[in-house]
């Protein structure tokens, strides 16, 4: 009987009642492929890789993560919580050690949700992975985390989340933004105030194959983890870099996926992107099992793979080497570009649009970031929905006693009848309200 190397312990929800709508790419039937495949290639029969039911993300711990206008339970369906709640017991059952590694393969996905939510945007309401990562630090002491977004779609969600964060480190491999949604993710955009330097987006020209996305796995984001060294390691493993893929242009194999899987050795995977859910996903998710497993992946291979068609071009090679060495070269000058950026302020005041493609709103929001030197501090926003006008004090968890004084003041003063709610989102003391 074949036996994993690394017990893995598999999350699966495939949301079969919940789509966007019956023709969008995602819709109720994404993972039906995904699971015959599974079942059909024994993989649940293998000693080492076990399968665990999701928890149901509650209020609080979606709370954590966003400020949802004008509550959570109009952004948050039940599918929304099941898949969250699949990522919270992918991180239970690699923290207390029941197994080694994890994924959560569960949808909807989540990446593109920022930290105010008023509607869906990029398929997202609910950003999984931030979801997970405050519950881990809540529950289980954990500092210092890298999430690592393999997902063909740069996550401007989890980006915006932890933007100002110098304990997540974030770094996304995606398709160039000139050419696809969410047209954000590129070399100059790496981190706020204490979190400069701990986002690293590294832009792909389109027909990026396999050699071109070893190359950056080995000479920039490995080197970079070393560096940083996370306690724990989580992989937003989006599966929209496939050849296959209907909404993307990248030329990533199954085999690929499984090989960047091994070389990342993340501890934990969570399902983002990916649609084409017959040609691709069935190999794909076969290929990361096996690859998180230990086990040899070398017959993963699709029916439709033409090895000729996807050879990386010198143009491409010679793009993806630049951007390396640009991102290699910031990542080491951080502590210097950080000093500088910051000298002599005591907060930073930001503007931005933000359009919810799914939900046809655009939101204008007005954001202050204050800069602490114990803490990662809160921040202020003002926001406007075509729907909500808003006001939000978020605090976060490692925040000390006298930012918590600051906001408290803050809050107070804000001028109530400027917005129809005012939020206060006490991340360190679990307290939440709606005013
Ligand atoms: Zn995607
Ligand atoms: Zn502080």
């Amino acid at each position: 009987m074949l036996k994993a190397k690394n017990s893995v312990g598999i999350i699966f929800f495939p949301a079969y009642d919940w789509a966007i709508s019956p023709s969008h790419p995602e819709r109720e039937e994404r993972l039906l492929y995904t699971q015959d495949q599974i079942i059909e290639e024994g993989l649940f029969d293998i000693k080492g890789i076990h399968e665990f039911k999701p928890l149901i993300a509650g209020a609080t711990h979606i709370n954590r993560a966003h400020v949802s206008v004008p509550d959570v339970d109009t952004q948050a369906s039940i599918s929304h919580k099941i898949s969250a709640g699949g990522a919270l017991k992918s991180a239970e059952i690699v923290l207390t050690k029941e197994v080694n590694k994890s994924f959560a393969l569960v949808r909807p996905p989540g990446h593109h949700a920022r930290r105010v939510v008023h509607g869906n945007r990029g398929f997202c309401n609910i950003n999984i992975e931030a979801v997970m990562v405050e519950d881990i630090r809540k529950k289980y002491n954990v500092k210092k985390v890298a999430i690592v977004d393999t997902d063909c779609h740069h996550g401007d969600g989890t980006q915006d989340i932890y933007y100002h964060d110098p304990d997540v480190l974030f770094i996304s491999l995606h398709q160039d933004g000139r050419t696809l949604y969410p047209g954000s993710g590129f070399t100059d955009e790496f981190g706020i105030g204490r979190g400069i330097g701990y986002t690293i987006n590294v832009p792909l020209p389109p027909l990026t194959s396999d050699s071109g996305y070893f190359y950056v796995l080995e000479n920039l984001v490995l080197p970079i983890l070393s560096d940083f060294k996370p306690e724990i390691i989580i992989n937003s493993a989006g599966q929209d870099n496939h050849f296959s893929d209907p909404i993307t242009n990248m030329n990533i194999t199954a085999k690929g996926y499984a090989k960047l899987t091994e070389m990342l050795n993340a501890d934990i995977a969570v399902l983002e992107g990916g649609y084409s859910a017959e040609s691709a996903l069935p190999y794909v998710n076969t290929g990361i099992i096996l690859a998180m497993a230990g086990l040899d992946y070398s017959n993963v291979v699709e029916p439709t793979y033409n090895k000729s068609e996807l050879i990386e071009s010198d143009s491409n090679l010679s793009i993806i080497r630049e951007t390396v060495k640009e991102q290699l070269n910031r990542w080491q000058n951080r502590a210097a570009i950080q000093e500088k950026a910051l000298k002599g302020r005591e907060f930073i005041n930001s503007r931005r649009s933000v359009y919810y493609d799914e939900a046809g709103i655009t939101e204008h929001q007005n954001e202050t970031l204050f800069l602490c030197k114990d803490c990662t501090s809160f921040y202020t926003m003002e926001s406007s929905g075509d729907n909500y006008k808003i006001f939000a004090t978020v605090l976060e968890q490692n925040i000390c006693d006298n930012c918590r004084d600051k906001a408290s003041e803050i809050f107070k003063k804000n001028n109530k009848s400027n917005f129809d709610y005012s939020y206060w989102m006490d991340k360190s003391r679990d307290d939440y309200k709606r005013i």
